[in-house]
């Protein structure tokens, strides 16, 4: 199992809890019209933490990170979750993963977490937020307010209503609305500030209210990037879209635009798929992003 732990101006801890680490995923699954003869000149491509160098296929993970904080346990993005009826896609359907268990391991309990944020609603990023209780969706962290950007919330409300049988209108019957209707759940502003120097930012595109979340304590700076990037090659290909998002155009700009942001060799930039390290930085060199495992010291 991998995961990341740093720590933060000495008070505040960011650790990933693996869910699922996903090796076999094929380019065409994952990224949009990608031409295999680009891919392959990719550096990614030749990176075994990213790419299987038998198969060629990629290698995703799928994972939750913790911020204990002063002020509070944070959870970001919930993964699939256990027992969730997913049947167009294998991979997701009626598991059982070890995944409290994991928590466990960080010396986590569900009472623990103060905090649930979901970057966005699509069903790998909604489902520990409930857990099956005699035969009944429950909150899976009884103690926590789960929060949501209002967009993002409309917008799935929105599908639900009007197409019950899409694959997240199951995920909304299944992993959202039985927060709503335990009255754990908080409607927030896209920029919402979770605790002091953990806050939302709004990075729409990927899904029509998709957030991402800024982490800043003293000197250390790192953005938990959910799903604006799949896999590390789309920090060399910007201009590479996953076949998940759904504004192409806007999820571009987006991602983008934070990849100039975090461009500065010190930033961590913490995505919800990315295998391996988990935690890259990025420079810009000329016109062209890189990523790093490692913080690149000040000379
Ligand atoms: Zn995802």
């Amino acid at each position: 199992m991998s995961g990341i732990d740093l720590s933060f101006a000495g008070d505040v801890r960011i650790q990933t809890v693996q869910e699922l680490a996903w090796p076999g995923v094929a380019l065409d699954f994952l990224l949009h019209q990608v031409p295999h003869a680009e891919f392959a000149q990719t550096r990614a491509y030749q990176d075994e933490r990213f790419v299987d160098p038998d198969t060629r296929e990629l290698r995703m993970s799928y994972h939750s990170t913790v911020l204990r904080t002063p002020h509070g346990n944070v959870l970001i993005d919930t993964c699939i979750g256990s027992d969730k009826h997913r049947p167009l896609i294998e991979r997701w359907h009626q598991q059982k993963f070890p995944y409290l268990e994991r928590l466990a391991a960080l010396g986590l309990a569900p009472v623990d977490i103060d905090y649930v944020c979901c970057t966005h609603l699509h069903a790998d990023h909604v489902g520990w937020n409930t857990r099956l209780e005699n035969g009944q969706w429950v909150p899976t962290f009884p103690n926590a307010r789960y929060l949501f950007a209002e967009p993002e919330l409309r917008y799935w409300e929105q599908v639900r209503r009007e197409d019950p049988a899409h694959i997240f209108s199951q995920s909304w019957d299944d992993s959202v609305l039985p927060v709503i209707e335990a009255q754990q759940a908080e409607i927030v502003s896209p920029d919402h500030e979770i605790v002091a120097g953990v806050q939302l930012q709004p990075a729409f595109g990927h899904s029509p209210g998709n957030v991402v979340i800024d982490v800043r304590y003293g000197e250390d700076h790192a953005v938990l990037s959910g799903d604006v990037m799949h896999h590390p090659v789309q920090i060399e290909r910007p201009d590479w879209n996953s076949v998940f998002d759904q504004d192409r155009a806007q999820a571009q700009a987006t991602r983008e635009a934070l990849l100039k942001r975090v461009a500065n060799g010190r930033t961590w930039l913490i995505a919800a798929h990315f295998a391996g390290p988990t935690a890259l930085t990025v420079t810009k060199d000329r016109e062209h992003f890189k990523y790093h495992s490692a913080l690149r010291t000040r000379s």
